[in-house]
């Protein structure tokens, strides 16, 4: 297998008890968005937190960055160096936040001695390569910048791409066309909305609407509520010809 996606969470913006907001981990080494609780989740599931590398973040609602804050201390708690911890976000507000964070946990007067975490900004249309992999990016349509992230396996060619949280945004289908894992949003269930509407979210019919013509080979429906699972998993079976799953807290998904 070239790569394999964990999930740490499949729920919305309030999580269940055993379901944090969507989060997963790429190849156990880049963490894309925090959910509420990243340092539990991650070594629940056998990873070490101080070994993700990247950390990338769709866009900065509070249910996707809010367990920054503890994943940094955990790295100061066990003396590692921030710099090895690279956070890649939307350009207009990643400085923000990790600078926000960094005052919040006082890191110039408790670890002096300490570097800062790396910070680059992403710009939609932007391209970042580490390791084996190749990032893309296009916005998705939220009401906030949000970005879209496809990850290409270079060795294989595989593609993997995350909308983030998004409503119906036709650029989404061209960016990612071909992929073999598109995990989608689908906040609003079953539920009809239109692109505009106030919540910038997206149902499971929208889903299968970027799958279908993107001619992905898998989806992978996330950030909903556990009540919406049953029906939104149903209709997208029925409207979409390929798989489509709805993944639970500590599923592995290979790709
Ligand atoms: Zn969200
Ligand atoms: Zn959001």
């Amino acid at each position: 297998m070239d790569v394999t996606i964990k999930f740490l969470g499949s729920n919305d913006a309030v999580p269940d008890v055993d379901n944090d907001t969507v989060s997963f981990v790429i190849n156990d080494r880049t963490l894309v968005d925090t959910g509420w609780c990243a340092v539990h989740n991650l070594r629940r599931n056998g990873i070490d937190p101080l070994e993700i590398d990247h950390l990338l973040f769709t866009h900065f609602h509070q249910d996707h960055y809010l367990s920054l804050p503890s994943l940094l201390f955990y790295w100061v708690m066990n003396r590692k160096n921030l710099e090895g911890l690279r956070i890649l976000g939307p350009a207009e507000e990643v400085h923000q936040v990790v600078q926000r964070t960094v005052e919040f946990l006082q890191l110039e007067r408790f670890f002096p001695a300490l570097s800062k975490p790396v910070i680059i900004p992403i710009q939609a249309g932007d391209t970042y390569e580490y390791g084996d992999f190749k990032l893309s990016t296009c916005a998705s349509k939220h009401n906030v910048p949000a970005l879209c992230y496809k990850y290409t396996h270079k060795p294989s060619a595989k593609q993997v791409s995350f909308t983030g949280d998004t409503a119906w945004h036709p650029p989404i289908v061209e960016h990612v066309r071909g992929s073999a894992l598109l995990i989608h949003e689908a906040s609003m269930g079953t539920q009809e909305v239109p692109p505009d509407n106030p919540y910038a979210h997206s149902s499971a019919m929208d889903a299968v609407r970027v799958a279908e013509a993107a001619e992905v080979d898998k989806l992978c429906l996330v950030h909903g509520r556990t009540a919406y699972i049953e029906d939104s998993l149903n209709i997208a079976r029925q409207l979409f010809s390929k798989e489509v799953i709805w993944p639970h807290a500590g599923q592995v998904v290979h790709v």
